[in-house]
């Protein structure tokens, strides 16, 4: 198959020829390179798949895949961490949070520990349920951890809508949204990082739309937004081993399927309508202006923070010897941690990285070995 023939089949095909295909197409391609690329994915799913496909392994001598600051749990700060666990512990509050969320160690233990201590905290599966359990227990306060990027902030905003026209007094939003474009701009403005390719989110994009990416071309870095199957991913690499060759730092959609231009512009619409941009402290990047989402004050009584006087978030210190900064920011891979599985498991996580399913170190623990 030459790569046309790839090309065309990949819109389609999950078949194994064109899995096989697309690998050899971005060997012979790379071939082309004067050295071996470095391609930084920024999306969790992509983290996994990368590494549950075999991708990883795969392209090992052609091809070097890092992670950046892609896993939703794992960005989130520690001092945001620590304000969750903190507010776990206030009197009549029930903590809602995404699953993973509750088992990141912070200051105060975690959320999975606080519960332990017979505090309430609820796992969801969206923020809907969280406006449930509010409307079922009228007498106690109920919060939703908001963390995630462009993809869970439009639910978020939605469910502070739909209690705001339910009149539910007593459910809040404590946010930890982030919004990809700043970290990026930060990741590609790091003087020590190394990266000669980007693959990014098909989640994120399907929201933001491929426009939304257009700035990181003044970095001259090559971006491709991928989609998740592992034709798909190959066909991003096979796309950005090109681009390098052709050093064209325009930023392509290879996920036409699910991503458009422009995106999907109510869900867009929704988060402009409940949120704005303010500063946020990364984990791995530290605060980075107008890169996470507060609540629009025409809905300040639905954020947690205002609700429960929370201070202005500040820097905390990352788990003792744990490298989730410099993981994070593609400073290090997993195993470049020195804790990496010996004191630092699934079982028994030490960082974030290796708490959530789109974790880095949780991928390479689980398909590394
Ligand atoms: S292996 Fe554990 S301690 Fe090390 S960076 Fe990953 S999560 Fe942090």
């Amino acid at each position: 198959m030459n790569d046309d023939v790839v090309e065309r089949a990949i819109k389609s095909s999950r078949d194994p020829q064109v899995f096989r295909a697309l690998l050899a197409s971005v060997k012979r391609n790379v071939g082309f390179l004067s050295k071996k690329p470095i391609l930084m994915e920024v999306c969790g799913s992509h983290t996994w798949a990368i590494s549950h496909t075999g991708i990883r392994e795969l392209l090992k001598d052609e091809v070097e895949l890092i992670s950046g600051p892609g896993c939703p749990v794992c960005v989130t700060s520690p001092g945001e961490v620590a304000q969750m666990i903190e507010l776990s512990y206030r009197p009549g509050v029930i903590v809602t949070s995404y699953g993973d969320m509750i088992r990141v160690p912070g200051r105060g233990g975690s959320l999975e520990a606080s519960r332990a201590a017979g505090n309430h905290v609820e796992v969801v599966y969206s923020a809907m349920d969280a406006v449930t359990i509010a409307e079922n227990n009228p007498e106690q306060q109920v919060a939703f951890l908001g963390i995630g990027f462009e993809t869970t902030a439009p639910a978020a905003a939605v469910a502070v809508e739909l209690a705001k026209a339910r009149g539910l007094g007593n459910f809040t939003v404590y946010s930890a949204h982030k919004l990809m474009p700043p970290a990026l701009r930060a990741i590609l403005s790091l003087p020590d990082l190394n990266i000669d390719g980007l693959i990014l989110p098909g989640h994120v994009s399907a929201v933001t739309g491929r426009k939304y990416f257009d700035f990181i071309s003044d970095y001259a870095v090559p971006a491709v937004i991928s989609g998740f199957e592992a034709c798909d991913i190959l066909y991003a690499i096979l796309k950005l081993v090109k681009k390098i060759r052709a050093r064209d730092f325009s930023v392509e959609n290879a996920y036409p399927r699910a991503v458009r231009e422009t995106g999907n512009t109510k869900a867009m619409a929704e988060i402009s309508k409940v949120f704005r941009p303010s500063d946020a402290f990364w984990r791995g990047l530290g605060n980075i202006p107008l890169s996470g989402l507060e609540l629009n004050t025409q809905y300040s009584s639905f954020d947690a923070k205002v609700r429960f006087g929370l201070p202005p978030v500040v820097e905390e210190p990352e788990p003792p010897g744990c490298s989730c900064a410099e993981v994070l920011s593609g400073r290090k891979t997993p195993r470049q941690c020195r804790l990496f599985g010996k004191a630092c498991t699934p079982s028994n996580p030490v960082g974030p990285c290796m708490v959530s399913s789109e974790g880095s170190c949780r991928a390479h623990y689980v398909f590394g070995r």
